[in-house]
């Protein structure tokens, strides 16, 4: 109902999610993917590898920077079991560049009666886009652009558990979950539990956007950062203030663990600049307290982006630091 997909599948990540779908449409047979798409995600997730592992074979068209749709149709054999698309989600390639959309593959899988399978890892299901920061394929788009499965991550961009859904038309997903896999690579009933509350938070996207913790953060708009930078200081002890410059500066969020490369979000953060410790010192206290405080360091500064602080953490924060001071 959100992805507006005819059917889905969850499993453990979207890992799986790729295994399955190779597995299940391309084993033993051709898989044609751009050479721009042989990813590796990290945590050994190397796409080359995870074809090789799900038995098909493997057959790169086009360059590392320019792939055309002719790259793909002239690699068609009787042996091709599906186009697939990677996400280039955690790196680009910039410059004289070439790549073939989802519309335009998916109009030569219907020709060639070929199923087009993307992996779109992130799994947006709010573009970005909307709140004012880059641009993100959505789900949705994906299943309009007419793909036969989309597959991603339900823990990155969307703000769930750890799983993995596989969206797209009935007939293929059918023949994913007779897979003989599906029951290795199926979730428990506390993902189930968990996916269930995150997607319906989606039904209503402004409560989404208000209750899912990543996307809270992600989307606070700058005046709301700000106004909890203002709240901190204004909650730091005269005493703390006299052994420690504290101002409020910009910055940028680094969002995803590498979900959105070379896309940080401008931010508001507070600068901690200590004169009897360095900042590697009172880093290690601001973890040693309970609860741990984790912050960075630039420049002999410790910095905490208040992206990611709660509003009732801020009195945390002022009484971690008024500990330090007088300790
Ligand atoms: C993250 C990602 C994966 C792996 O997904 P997990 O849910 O972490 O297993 C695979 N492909 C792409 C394009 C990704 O971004």
């Amino acid at each position: 109902m959100i992805t507006g997909a005819e059917s889905a599948l969850v499993v453990n990540n979207n890992a799986a999610a790729v295994l399955l779908a190779l597995d299940t449409l391309a084993r033993g047979k051709e898989a044609i993917i751009s050479r721009s798409q042989l990813v590796e995600i990290g945590g050994s997730f190397r796409m080359p590898d995870v074809m090789a592992r799900s038995g098909a074979l493997l057959v790169e068209v086009g360059t590392t920077n320019k792939t055309y749709l002719t790259d793909y149709s002239n690699a068609i054999t009787e042996r091709t079991g599906l186009l697939l698309k990677v996400h280039q989600s955690n790196f680009k390639i910039v410059g004289f560049t070439e790549t073939v959309g989802l519309k335009d593959l998916v109009s030569l899988g219907k020709e060639r009666n070929i199923p087009v399978v993307y992996d779109l890892g992130s799994g947006a299901l709010i573009d970005p886009e909307r709140f004012g920061l880059p641009h993100e394929p959505t789900v949705q788009e994906s299943i309009k652009a007419g793909v036969d499965i989309v597959t991603f991550s339900t823990d990155k961009l969307l703000g769930g558990p750890q799983g993995g859904i596989i969206a797209g038309k009935k007939k293929w997903v059918d023949l994913l979950k007779k897979n003989p896999l599906t029951r290795a690579l199926r979730v428990g009933k506390l993902t189930i539990a968990a996916l269930e509350a995150t997607l319906r938070l989606y039904l209503d996207e402004e409560l989404a956007v208000k209750k899912n913790p990543v996307l809270a953060m992600m989307f606070a708009p700058l005046e709301i950062i700000e106004e909890r930078c203002k709240k901190l200081i204004s909650k730091i002890t005269p005493e703390a203030k006299a052994l420690m410059n504290i101002s409020t500066v910009e910055g940028l969020s680094e969002m995803g663990g590498g979900s959105l490369p070379g896309e940080g979000i401008p931010t508001k953060r507070i600068s901690l600049l200590p004169e009897r410790i360095n900042a590697d010192e009172l880093a290690t206290r601001l973890r040693g307290n309970t609860p741990p405080i984790f912050a960075r360091i630039e420049q002999d500064r410790v910095l905490l982006d208040m992206r990611t602080v709660y509003d009732n953490e801020v009195d945390t924060i002022a009484v971690a630091l008024e500990n330090i001071c007088s300790s």
